[in-house]
C-alpha cells in the first residue's frame, strides 16, 4: 500500500511558528492522545479558537513500516466519527482491519457468546487499528484545521485559575498561554486532575496486559476471538495482513514469566492458552506488557475544566472500551 506523504510540524504551527501564535484561547485541549486530538478535530471546524498541547514529538508518533503492537478495537460508530472528523481516510492510507465476528467463551464452562455482522444486516462489525495510526492520522487532520494551534511538542507544566474565570497555562518552553476551557486529556496520570485537586478512585486489577503480534498456522477468519482463563482474558485480534494483536491479561508473575520466555515456549504458552483455536503459534513478535488498573475521578468538570478519556476514568481493556467514544453522540 502507498504511504501517504507526511509532512513534519517540527516548530511549525499551521503556519504560526512558536513565537505568533495566539496567547489566549477558548479553549486549550492538553494531551493530544487519541482522545485528546480527536476532540480537537471534533471542534476544529467551529469558530474557537483552540490549541492542542502534545508532548511527544509528532515523528514519535509516526506509524513505521512495523505494525505497532498496542491497537485498539474500534466499533463502527467511533469509526463514524473519526470519518465525521476528517481522519478516517488517513487511517486507512496506513493500515486498519476489519472484523466480522466475535468469539468469546470461557475455558472452564459452557459459556460462549458468537456476534456475527450478518445478524444486523452489517459488513463488518468494527476495526482493529494500531493506536499511533489513530492518534497520527487525528493528530495531523488537527494541524490542518484553521481553529487549531497544534503544539507538538508542547508540554502543560502547571496551570492556575485566574480570578476571571480564566485559566493561565505554563508551557515547558516558557511560553503563557490563558483559556476559558482547560482540557485535561493527559492520560491516566493526568498532571491537570492533580493541579486541580481532584481525587480519583480505584485499585489494581492484580493483573498484567501482555501485548504482541502473532503469527497463526490457522486464518483468523477476519474474526475476534476472547478466551476468558482463570486468570483472565486471552484476546486475538485480527490484523490485515494475517496476523492477530494479542492481548494477553493475566497475573502479574505469569505476564513476567511470558516476557521472559524465549519464542518458541512463549509460542507454545500462547496457542494452549487458546485451546489451539488457530493452530500453533509460528511467528511471535515484539512483546510488552501494561499493568492494569482501575480508575475513576471523582469529578469530570470543575468551572473551567474539563477531563476526558484516560484522564477521567481508566478500565479494564477486556471489553476493549477505554476510549468510551458514548459522548460524542452528536456526531455519529
Ligand atoms: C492493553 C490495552 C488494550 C486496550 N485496548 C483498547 C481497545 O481495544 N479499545 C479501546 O477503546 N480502548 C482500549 N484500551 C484503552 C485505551 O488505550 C485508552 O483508553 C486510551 O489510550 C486513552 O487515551 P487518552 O488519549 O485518554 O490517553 P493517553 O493515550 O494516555 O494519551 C495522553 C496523551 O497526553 C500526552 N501528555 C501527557 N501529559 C502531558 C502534558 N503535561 N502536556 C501535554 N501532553 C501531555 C501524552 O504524551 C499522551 O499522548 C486499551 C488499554 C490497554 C492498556
Amino acid at each position: 500500500m502507498d504511504k501517504p506523504d507526511h509532512r513534519c510540524v517540527a516548530l511549525k504551527l499551521n503556519n504560526h511558528t512558536m513565537n505568533d501564535i495566539n496567547t489566549d484561547y477558548d479553549l486549550i485541549i492538553a494531551g493530544g492522545g487519541m482522545v485528546g486530538s480527536a476532540l480537537a478535530c471534533a471542534l476544529g471546524a467551529s469558530e474557537l479558537r483552540i490549541a492542542l498541547l502534545e508532548s511527544a514529538p509528532l515523528a514519535s508518533v509516526r506509524p513505521g513500516e512495523q505494525l505497532d503492537s498496542r491497537v485498539s478495537a474500534i466499533s463502527r460508530a467511533s469509526q463514524r466519527i473519526f470519518a465525521a472528523v476528517g481522519a478516517w481516510n488517513e487511517m486507512t492510507a496506513w493500515r486498519v482491519s476489519p472484523f466480522r465476528d466475535m468469539r468469546v467463551w470461557d475455558s472452564t464452562g459452557s459459556g460462549r457468546i458468537h456476534f456475527d455482522s450478518a445478524d444486523i444486516g452489517e459488513p463488518l462489525l468494527g476495526w482493529i487499528v494500531e493506536n499511533r495510526v489513530i492518534q497520527f492520522a487525528l493528530l495531523e487532520r488537527a494541524r490542518q484545521l484553521p481553529a487549531v494551534d497544534l503544539c507538538c511538542p508542547a508540554a502543560l507544566d502547571s496551570a492556575q485559575p485566574l480570578d476571571n474565570d480564566r485559566w493561565q497555562v505554563q508551557l515547558n518552553d516558557g511560553r503563557v498561554v490563558t483559556t476559558r476551557l482547560l482540557v485535561g486529556a493527559d492520560g491516566a496520570q493526568s498532571k491537570i486532575r492533580q493541579l486541580a485537586g481532584i481525587g480519583a478512585s480505584g485499585w489494581e486489577y492484580d493483573q498484567k496486559a501482555v501485548v504482541a503480534n502473532v503469527r497463526t498456522s490457522e486464518s483468523h477468519q477476519a474474526t475476534a476471538w476472547q478466551r476468558f482463563l482463570p486468570t483472565g482474558p486471552l484476546a486475538f485480534l485480527p490484523l490485515h495482513d494475517g496476523r492477530c494483536s494479542i492481548v494477553w491479561s493475566t497475573t502479574p508473575a505469569q505476564a513476567d514469566a511470558l516476557l521472559a520466555l524465549d519464542e518458541q515456549p512463549f509460542g507454545d504458552a500462547l496457542g494452549e492458552a487458546l485451546a489451539w483455536r488457530l493452530g500453533a503459534i509460528v511467528q511471535v513478535g515484539v512483546r510488552g506488557a501494561f499493568p492494569l488498573r482501575l480508575q475513576h475521578t471523582h469529578h469530570y468538570v470543575k468551572p473551567g475544566l474539563a477531563l476526558i478519556g484516560d484522564a477521567a476514568h481508566v478500565v479494564h481493556p477486556l471489553a476493549g472500551q477505554g476510549l468510551i467514544w458514548d459522548c460524542w453522540m452528536p456526531l455519529r
